[in-house]
């Protein structure tokens, strides 16, 4: 049995002030809900404060991205072990905004997956195509290449969350159907068991991410390779993110 996972991805939206007062208002709202790994993803700047605000509930907080070193001449960028000295328990890597406009690659991600769960953190790794390579019928073939590239030798880690997010369906207001969701999980799912095994498979955890709202969570949920929603713009309303969260109704 997988535990489902709802991630919000807060990108750089809130302010440390802004963050802890979300992240108050929503352990409000989900006090109750124990089967889903809840985890917020504000800025760097505002992680303390979020740590602070998320204390003693079940909500997880985690960084939008590092570095793989763990310290170095690397200016203006964040370590693991800073993030874990924070209390974050989670980190993102890979998203298709640091693949589309900070020059992030299957390589980097590869080293960047290493280093969140050597520190023993929890890795929530996205891909996904973009709509040309939809359009071009290059899907699975995309999502092939990324999981190979970036992925291969951390799937056995039940640390790592994979998160399929066409680049179509992030921030356009696009979600994928739950049957085209579906058709890139099943495939993801079962790459990973031809690449680390059935059990690797049957166990690791497939987010989907691409304009999530409350009312399209429900029938992405209803998919049988769907474990869970990473969700930008709705996340940043703690009552619409309570109600992803609260997918089961
Ligand atoms: C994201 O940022 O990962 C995302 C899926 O954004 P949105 O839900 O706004 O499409």
């Amino acid at each position: 049995m997988r535990v489902p996972v709802i991630a919000g991805n807060w990108k750089m939206y809130r302010t440390a002030r802004e963050a802890a007062e979300a992240i108050r208002a929503l352990r409000a709202l989900v006090a109750d809900v124990t089967e889903v790994e809840v985890v917020v993803c504000p800025p760097f700047p505002a992680l303390p404060a979020a740590v602070e605000a998320a204390r003693g509930s079940r909500i997880r907080v985690g960084a939008q991205d590092c570095h793989w070193e763990k310290e170095g001449a690397f200016t203006g960028e964040v370590s693991v072990p800073m993030l874990a000295d924070l209390g974050c328990s989670h980190v993102i890597v890979g998203h298709s905004e640091r693949r589309q406009f900070f020059g992030e690659t299957d390589a980097t991600v590869d080293r960047k997956i290493d280093a969140v769960l050597a520190h023993g953190l929890s890795c929530i790794a996205c891909l996904g195509e973009t709509l040309q390579e939809r359009e071009q019928g290059k899907t699975l073939a995309v999502l092939e290449r990324q999981l190979r590239g970036g992925f291969a030798r951390h799937l056995g880690s039940p640390r790592l969350v994979i998160a399929y997010e066409p680049v179509w369906a992030i921030g356009t207001g696009k979600t994928a159907s739950p049957a085209q969701a579906q058709e890139a999980h099943a495939f993801l799912r079962q790459l990973v068991g031809q690449m680390a095994g059935p059990e690797v498979a049957a166990r690791i955890r497939i987010l989907y991410g691409g304009s999530v709202k409350p009312d399209t969570i429900g029938s992405l949920m209803a998919q049988a390779d769907v474990d869970g929603g990473l969700v930008g713009g709705a996340s940043l309303d703690p009552s619409s993110f309570a109600k992803i969260i609260r997918f089961r109704g």
